[in-house]
């Protein structure tokens, strides 16, 4: 039985324009476990496709032999909106640019919803509450009606990953030491995960709230349905999370082969795809809390140079990069610093490019404790 490609027409912004979602699926509907990996939600961000580009031709191979114990659905490149938006030969990606949403965000928090279906008819049985809660989900968001194209885009993809055991949410930062956003629910069952893919930096938020991501939102329902019936045996039926695969320029053959390596690695410990996936490799970190991440902002204009490379270990008060100002009268006293504000990880340097304003996110590093200013903030959206 080859693989299965689904392709999902979008609902056209314009006459005589439309675009496509394609989706690859293996195993047989309705086999457990369920995992669903998605790339590229952000659009410019291909160091996820190019692991699911090396993935697809594995799960191929395991697909014909027999390998395949469940269900695997890919999706290459999850925004074909985002793809199309090429601007003064420049793709934009992140934001869309009709209404400046950020395409990582805006997706369906189910609980409420699904707590007003299911909460008189919960049982006592854990594995009969994950099959109502998972059809409840599914015929919430089926009878979801988009408005537009970027909605529509939002439900298909939730449509095909909400029923899923395990999502994996691929992105990049721009330039980046690989990292893994999980939820705290989730810390340690899921860092075989962590692990397997060589993270050197960690970071879980609390199960709930949080900026409403997709990876958010295909994992919270079930703590906040657990604690809105805390009577009724509800298991976390969805471990979901963020993979950073480094910067946005780290695409390549053998990084993608070497990620999507790992990928089925983790699938055949999950035990998805039959096979042994040989020793654990050594954890490179251990997880350390959101309120713990340092973000660095630049503080003026200017022009931004890096003292330190992204996945360097600093200490508090180091120097992670300057804003110089290139038209001040002393060039001597025209640079400024800024420091680390934790010991940690620095992971991210995050702008592609290397002018400066103020308030821009420059640098981020994963620090083991939370920090005043950080507190209460889900650091994804900067
Ligand atoms: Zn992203």
């Amino acid at each position: 039985m080859p693989r299965i490609v689904e392709r999902v027409p979008l609902m056209p912004m314009t006459p005589g324009t439309s675009r496509v979602l394609t989706v690859f699926r293996y195993g047989r509907a309705g086999a457990r476990p369920k995992a669903y990996l998605q790339a590229a939600i952000h659009a410019n961000e291909f160091p996820g496709t190019m692991a699911l580009h090396h993935l697809a031709p594995m799960l191929d191979r395991a697909q014909k032999a027999g390998r395949i114990k469940g269900e695997i659905v890919i999706v290459p490149t999850a925004n074909p909106i985002g793809l199309s938006q090429v601007l003064t030969q420049t793709h934009l990606g992140r934001y869309d640019l009709v209404g400046r949403d950020n395409f990582n965000r805006n997706y369906h928090d189910l609980a409420e919803p699904v707590a007003e279906r299911v909460g008189g008819k919960l049982t006592n049985d854990a594995r009969r509450n994950v099959n109502m809660i998972r059809a409840a989900g599914l015929a919430v968001l089926n009878e979801m009606t988009p408005a537009n194209e970027i909605q529509d885009q939002r439900l298909q993809l939730m449509r095909r990953s909400i029923d899923a055991d395990i999502v994996i949410d691929l992105h990049c930062d721009a330039q980046a030491a690989l990292h893994h956003f999980i939820s705290r629910r989730d810390w340690p069952a899921i860092g075989d995960l962590s692990a397997q893919i060589g993270a050197v930096a960690v970071m879980y938020n609390a199960p709930y709230p949080f900026t409403m991501t997709f990876s958010g939102c295909n994992g919270s329902w079930w703590s906040k349905l657990k604690d809105m019936f805390p009577d009724k045996p509800i298991p976390q039926a969805c471990e979901s999370s963020t993979i950073e695969f480094r910067g946005q320029h780290d695409v390549d053959h053998a990084l993608g082969e070497a990620d999507a390596l790992n990928l089925y690695k983790f699938l055949q410990r999950r035990g998805i795809v039959a096979g042994n996936p040989g020793p654990l490799p050594r954890a490179r970190c251990t997880a350390t809390p959101m309120d713990g991440m340092d973000v660095g902002y630049a503080p003026s204009a200017g022009v931004l140079t890096y003292l330190k490379p992204e996945g360097s270990k600093v200490r508090k008060g180091e120097t992670i990069c300057e804003v110089i100002d290139p038209i001040g009268a002393d060039p001597l006293n025209a640079r400024t610093q800024v420091k680390s504000r934790t010991d940690g990880v620095l992971f991210s340097r995050r702008p592609n490019g290397r002018l400066a304003w103020p308030g821009m996110v420059i640098f981020r590093i994963a620090g083991p404790k939370p920090l005043p200013h950080r507190t209460g903030k889900s650091g994804l959206d900067d």
